[in-house]
């Protein structure tokens, strides 16, 4: 019996008021049953109703709204929206819920920019061997586990830049995740994403061998129109393209495709009202990338003040991700804070500072999977510590992300009308960084996944 169907549940209301009408006399145990049955049904559907219509009030020791830090304001939620939030008295809404969090800091559900729920860190097993040995089944029941994680630490929504060579299995996490099968945040999908064919890897020392490939390749315009749009009718939110790589001759990034290839990518995107982001290390990459239309560009390791003016002009973001660059050199024996720092920080530090100078937008996006999901808050430290101001950091995590990716219509501020993904934390996380970690409440579409 679909039991929760409507027109169902209008029949089982209505027959057993005739049935008894016609036959009290004939009321017999099975009659009982149904009309148990039924007010079982009511139950549920009030319940139903309360929960859609359930108002929060929070109380916290300030909030930052995604763009300013407050203090002495109240947030109201009703269903999966923000109702109200300012300085104000304490509503009486009925039936509403004072949820009080002394101590805390409220922001936004902070919204990580680039993530990858299919993998997890390399130091555990390299990117070469999750891609070729460990099975679809594995790699998802990991990736059920790395967005439990990742909302428990505050993210709502991350931006999942490629499945590493897990086909299209983003779109179904995302689903499950919508679908309230398992708890996760809302995700931003590229699917495979695209590279140049012989460009990515793994890579065989047999020619004989082929791998499978941690992404789509592409060899020519019709398969680059092909692939994206394909990638788009399976579930990709953004198109991700490899503009350079590691293919050079003695293994070194090189950019991989023309920026006519790369604009082709980006028109047939944005036909769909989607976005294009580049991969992209060198001076090169990132010029082609910046000219061909893309909304970001992640990881710039090469970046100079010179790209970094062009992507102000054009009005292209820069996700740094300075956390994957200090996990890997860490896994390959860096002890950070006892030896001295290795020539790729100091260059990744000087072309950060470059960026700030130059005023680009700054997502914040640390390429979480290289290190662990959860984890995620160590891309704003290292943030604040490569020299951006918290307060700044803050906004990235938050409204500029939302800004950047075009979600303002929907999360990255504490804003009535929004929906209410509201995460706390002890402290202030504008004084202290660290504090970010210390995630006390987390709410995700109205509904509260953690409150300690
Ligand atoms: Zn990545």
């Amino acid at each position: 019996m679909s039991r929760f169907h409507l027109c169902d549940f209008a029949v089982n209301c209505l027959w057993p008021i005739t049935y008894c009408s016609l036959q009290t006399a004939n009321f017999h145990y099975l009659s009982c049953m149904r009309i148990i049955f039924i007010l079982f049904l009511v139950l549920q559907l009030f319940t139903c109703i309360a929960q859609t219509d359930s108002v929060y009030i929070l109380k916290p020791a300030r909030v930052f709204d995604g763009e300013q830090m407050h203090t002495d304001w109240i947030v109201v939620v009703k269903g999966n929206k923000i109702e109200a939030a300012g300085k104000m008295n304490v509503p009486t809404i009925t039936n509403s819920r004072i949820i009080e969090l002394p101590n805390t800091t409220l922001l936004p559900g902070l919204i990580e920019g680039h993530a990858h729920l299919f993998l997890h860190p390399y130091n555990e097993v390299s990117w070469n061997d999750q891609v070729i040995k460990e099975s679809r089944a594995e790699r998802t029941v990991r990736a059920v586990t790395h967005a439990r994680a990742t909302l428990m630490a505050g993210f709502t929504t991350v931006r999942d830049l490629g499945t590493e060579g897990a086909g299209y299995d983003d779109a179904g996490l995302k689903r499950s995740i919508e679908k309230g099968l398992i708890p996760g945040p809302r995700m931003i999908i590229a699917s495979k994403a695209i590279v140049a064919k012989g460009s990515y890897g793994p890579r065989s020392e047999n020619p004989e061998v082929h791998l499978p490939q941690g992404a789509a390749e592409v060899s020519s315009m019709y398969e680059m129109e092909s692939e994206v749009r394909d990638q788009i009718s399976k579930g990709a939110d953004v198109i991700k393209i490899y503009a350079d790589y590691r293919w050079g001759r003695d293994g070194q990034a090189m950019p991989t495709f023309s920026t006519e290839a790369i604009a082709l990518a980006t028109d047939i995107a944005k036909s769909g009202g989607r976005q294009s982001v580049a991969h992209a290390s060198t001076t090169e990459g990132m010029r082609r990338a910046v000219l061909g239309g893309v909304s970001t560009i992640e990881h710039g390791d090469e970046g100079n003040e010179e790209i970094f003016r062009l992507m102000k002009e054009k009005g292209v973001a820069f996700c740094p991700t300075l956390a994957a660059g200090d996990a890997i050199l860490q896994y390959n024996g860096w002890k950070k804070g006892t030896e001295t720092e290795p020539a790729r920080i100091i260059a990744k530090k000087k072309s950060f500072a470059a960026a700030l100078k130059a005023g680009v937008t700054i997502c914040m996006g640390g390429d979480v999977g290289v290190f662990a999901h959860g984890d995620n808050a160590r891309e704003m430290e290292l943030m604040v510590e490569y020299g951006m101001k918290p307060l700044d950091v803050l906004r990235s995590a938050t409204s500029v992300n939302a800004d950047v990716f075009g979600y303002a219509g929907s999360i990255g501020r504490i804003r009535s009308g929004l929906l209410a993904d509201l995460v706390a934390v002890d402290g202030d996380p504008s004084q202290n960084m660290t504090n970010i970690r210390k995630v006390f409440f987390v709410m995700k579409d109205g509904k509260i996944f953690k409150h300690l």
